[in-house]
């Protein structure tokens, strides 16, 4: 069953959103044109309470790009993004979603983060992404959205923990380059833990 996971193709991460990954918007005509060719579509997306732990605003004296310690590990601080049943925490606008199977819902609780689509960042609790795989005897899966550098890495390095095939659409991705090298930077980490990176789909 040809299986496809978006992740966070939502409007805070689109240009004129509260933390815009450059060229996020110009996936949402990529991501439609390739829909078609999968059976199973599933999307995760950054579901935050206001008061989550990710946000500099809620610690005092912190600016976005500062990091704290929480839950024991280092947590970077970035704007208010993605807080649940907000606009701006909404598919981004024009992405077509209604052949999706399922949304997975991560950075739920306020105390710890979730970049990835799998676990919360202390692997404390699962977002039941696995268990669906699991259940559907989902072994391999293409993996699209934002960002390469953040969400989808840690999406891509879990899955393979995991014992999954993911395979990264390298045009229908896109990284948030905070320090300019991370997306390659990524891409190298994903491909030596043992992911497939593809240029574009093969559409047949
Ligand atoms: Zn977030």
């Amino acid at each position: 069953m040809r299986t496809l996971l978006i992740v966070d193709l939502q409007n805070d991460f689109m240009q004129g959103g509260a933390l815009p990954v450059p060229g996020a918007a110009a996936l949402v005509p990529v991501i439609n044109q390739l829909q078609p060719h999968f059976h199973l579509i599933v999307a995760c997306r950054d579901w935050h309470p206001p008061d989550h732990c990710s946000f500099a605003k809620n610690h005092p004296d912190k600016k976005p790009g500062d990091s704290i310690e929480c839950a024991g590990y280092l947590q970077k601080l970035w704007p208010v993004h993605c807080v649940r049943n907000t606009p701006g925490a909404e598919f981004a606008t024009g992405l077509e979603c209604d052949r999706w199977a399922k949304v997975f819902s991560k950075g739920t609780d306020a105390s710890i983060d979730s970049y990835s689509a799998f676990f919360d960042n202390a692997r404390r609790r699962s977002t039941g992404l696995a268990e669906y795989f699991i259940a559907r005897g989902i072994v391999e899966f293409h993996v699209v959205g934002v960002a390469t550098d953040y969400c989808v890495k840690f999406s891509v390095l879990d899955a393979l923990e995991l014992g999954f095939q993911p395979i990264v659409i390298l045009n229908a991705t896109q990284g948030i380059d905070l320090q300019g090298q991370d997306t390659e930077e990524a891409c190298v980490s994903m491909r030596q833990a043992g992911a497939r990176l593809v240029p574009t789909a093969f559409i047949n």
